[in-house]
C-alpha cells in the first residue's frame, strides 16, 4: 500500500470494484479498501446478474478482485474508520485522507464510497439466524427458490401487505402475519383476500427451525404455522459512520409514508454533496440490485476520471501561466462527466 493514491474506494463488493475496474483500466492508481462483509453474504446466489446467474456472492467478488488486479488495483482488508478533507486554496477540497482500523493514514484526490448498506431486521426470535436463507426479503432475489412452497409473509409495515401480493405471484399458498391490524386497511385486506392470501392477525412470537432448515412460526397465542419460507422487510442503513469527518450524513429513505431506510443523496454520476467525493450502490440507493450496484459503480468510477481529467487540465494551465486553470481541486471538472 502507498501513502497516496488517485483514488481510494471504500468498500470491494459489486459497486467498489465495479468503479474499481474502470478506474484501473483508466490507468489511475486506485485502492479498495473492504471490510469484506458485502450485504448478500448470507445468500447461497446472487440472481439477476447477467452471465452469473446464480453465482455464489463471495465467488462473484472473488473474480472481481481478480479482474481489478489485472489493472493494476490495490484491494486491501481492511476498515476505513475515519474521512476528512485535506484543504487547499480553493472552495473545493483537493484531496481527501482515510484512516484504515489498522492505524494506516492513506490520502487520495477523490473518494468513492461503496460501503453498502446493514439489514436491521424485525425483532422476531429466531429471525435473524435464517436470513437470507428459509427468511427472504426480496421477490426477485429468492422469489423463483421459494416458488410454489408455503410462504409466510411478515406484515410489519404499510407496505406489507403489497410484499405479501408479491410473494403470491410465487406461491398459491401465502399466509400473511399482519402483526398489528392498525398496518392494514380494508382495501388492503380486501385485496390480500381476493388474491386467495390467508390472513393471520396478531404478533408471531418467534420463528422456528429445525437444525438449519426454517419449519414455520410460533404465533403469540402459542400455535404453530408451518412454513417453508418467511419473507420479511428489514430497514437498509447506509453505512456511512466513517464518513462524519466529511460532514455527510444518511438521509431517511421513505416508501410512500414509510421509512424504509437511509442513503446518501447522490446527483445522476453519484456525485455527493462533497465535491470530490462520490457514492454507489447501496449506500446511495438501498434498493438497487447487484447488477445496478456494479452499474452505478462504473457509472460513478468513469465521472471521478472525468473530474480528475479536466483536475489535471486547470493544472496544466495554471503551469503554462495562461491562469485559464485556476484550481486543480475536486470541483474542477464537475461539467465534464
Ligand atoms: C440476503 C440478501 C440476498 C440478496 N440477494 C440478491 C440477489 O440475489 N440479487 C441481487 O441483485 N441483489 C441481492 N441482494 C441485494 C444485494 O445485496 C445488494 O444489491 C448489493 O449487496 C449492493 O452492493 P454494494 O456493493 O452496494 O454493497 P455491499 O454488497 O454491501 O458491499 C459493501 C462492501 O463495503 C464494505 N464496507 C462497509 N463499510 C466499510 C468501511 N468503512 N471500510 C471498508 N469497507 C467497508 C463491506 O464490508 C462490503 O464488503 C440481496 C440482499 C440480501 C440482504
Amino acid at each position: 500500500m502507498r501513502d497516496h493514491y488517485d483514488v481510494i474506494v471504500a468498500g470491494g463488493a459489486a459497486a467498489g470494484l465495479s468503479a474499481a475496474l474502470i478506474l484501473g483500466r483508466s490507468r489511475r492508481s486506485v485502492l479498495v479498501v473492504d471490510a469484506g462483509e458485502p450485504r448478500n453474504a448470507p445468500a447461497e446466489g446472487a440472481h439477476n446478474y447477467l452471465g452469473r446467474e446464480g453465482a455464489p456472492p463471495t465467488e462473484l467478488y472473488r473474480i472481481g478482485r481478480d479482474e481489478v488486479a489485472a489493472y493494476g488495483v490495490e484491494v486491501v482488508a481492511g476498515r476505513i474508520v475515519a474521512t476528512s478533507t485535506i484543504d487547499g486554496d480553493g472552495p473545493d477540497p483537493v484531496g481527501f485522507s482515510v484512516t484504515l482500523d489498522s492505524g494506516a493514514v492513506v490520502t487520495a484526490r477523490r473518494l468513492v464510497v461503496a460501503s453498502g448498506a446493514v439489514d436491521v431486521l424485525p425483532e422476531v426470535p429466531g429471525l435473524a439466524e435464517q436470513w437470507g436463507r428459509g427468511v427472504v426479503h426480496c421477490p426477485f432475489c429468492h422469489g423463483w427458490e421459494v416458488r410454489d412452497q408455503r410462504i409466510g409473509v411478515l406484515v410489519t409495515t404499510p407496505n406489507g401487505a403489497h410484499h405479501a401480493l408479491m410473494f403470491r405471484a410465487l406461491s398459491d399458498d401465502v399466509t400473511a402475519f399482519v402483526t398489528d391490524p392498525a398496518l392494514v386497511d380494508d382495501t388492503a385486506l380486501a385485496g390480500l383476500t381476493a388474491r386467495g392470501i390467508r390472513i393471520v392477525t396478531g404478533p408471531v412470537a418467534r420463528v422456528l427451525s429445525s437444525g438449519d432448515v426454517l419449519r414455520g412460526v410460533e404465533l403469540g397465542s402459542g400455535d404453530v404455522v408451518e412454513l417453508d419460507a418467511l419473507a420479511a422487510a428489514s430497514t437498509v442503513e447506509a453505512r456511512v459512520g466513517f464518513l462524519s469527518g466529511l460532514g455527510l450524513v444518511a438521509e431517511d429513505q421513505l416508501m410512500g409514508d414509510v421509512r424504509f431506510g437511509s442513503a446518501l443523496q447522490v446527483d445522476a454520476v453519484g456525485q455527493t454533496s462533497v465535491r470530490g467525493v462520490y457514492a454507489a450502490g447501496n449506500v446511495a440507493s438501498p434498493m438497487a440490485t447487484v447488477i445496478a450496484s456494479a452499474a452505478a459503480g462504473t457509472q460513478a468510477g468513469a465521472a471521478v476520471h472525468g473530474d480528475l481529467v479536466q483536475a489535471d487540465l486547470a493544472a496544466a494551465l495554471a503551469g503554462a501561466g495562461t491562469g485559464a486553470g485556476a484550481g486543480a481541486g475536486a470541483g474542477a471538472g464537475r461539467d465534464s462527466a
